[in-house]
């Protein structure tokens, strides 16, 4: 890794002391902190980035930087003799590319293999009990399993055929929650007033009152953000 770069852009974490601020809704940036989360929180075969490397390492330090139009995020800790580093170039809110990373001050040649090491680790040292591991516990007793029931997917089950293992969420291993509250709507779920009805939930098509189908007559836009990156309205989490 090239060192001096990484001491360049951890200058710039420590002089730079004007952070965008949050602004109203619906303006809102995704801010430096919001990146940390994106990183942190990113999983992998069900672990979180996050959770697997401040298993693997201690003293783990998060950072992220703005460099002209690139947001990098910066990660390192370790002892001596077991440290590491890892630098990624973010290339969207929710996803980001891993640029380089040195082990024990030694450039990595597959950086990624770092993480895969820490993420296979944790899985293997917090494998969740109740579902021995597999994300899901029984099958569903509305489509007995098949997933289908009066010839359509099952509405229970989502057409799974099994519910998904509530100790672990479904991930099979047992993480921290990163779900968050959607900044770009406040939690609300909406983004305003719906552009093609104009907030009526109803237009005029071919003479006749229809209820708007892109809105289905609510009058509201849906937060495009946490309807793409939702659990559910309002929140978001990055998987
Ligand atoms: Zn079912
Ligand atoms: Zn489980
Ligand atoms: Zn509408
Ligand atoms: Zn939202």
């Amino acid at each position: 890794m090239n060192r001096k770069w990484i001491a360049a852009i951890l200058c710039a974490v420590l002089c730079l002391t004007l952070l965008p601020s949050a602004l109203a809704a619906q303006d809102y940036e995704w801010t430096l902190d919001d990146y940390i989360w994106t990183l942190q929180s990113k999983r992998v075969n069900g672990v979180p980035i996050g959770d697997a490397l401040n298993d693997a390492f201690s003293e783990i330090s998060w950072q992220a930087v703005q460099d002209g139009d690139d947001i990098y995020g910066y990660c390192s800790g370790g002892v001596p003799g077991d440290n590491f580093e890892l630098l990624v170039r973010f290339t969207g809110e929710f996803t980001f590319e891993i640029v380089d990373g040195t082990r024990n001050g030694e450039t990595m040649p597959n950086p990624s293999q770092l993480l895969l090491d820490a993420l296979g680790a944790y899985q293997q040292g917090h494998r969740c009990d109740a579902c021995a591991g597999l994300g899901y516990t029984d099958a569903c007793l509305n489509c007995a399993g098949t997933g289908f029931a009066f010839a359509s997917a099952c509405l229970a089950c989502g057409g799974s055929g099994r519910y998904a293992c509530r100790t672990c969420g479904g991930y099979g291993v047992m993480t921290s929650d990163y779900t968050r509250e959607c900044p770009f709507c406040e939690g609300t779920g909406v983004a305003g007033t719906c552009s093609t009805c104009g907030g009526g939930g109803y237009g005029m098509l071919s003479g006749t009152l229809m209820m708007c189908t892109d809105c289905l007559g609510s009058g509201e836009a849906v937060c495009p953000w946490c309807s793409a990156a939702g659990i559910k309205m309002g929140y978001l989490r990055n998987s």
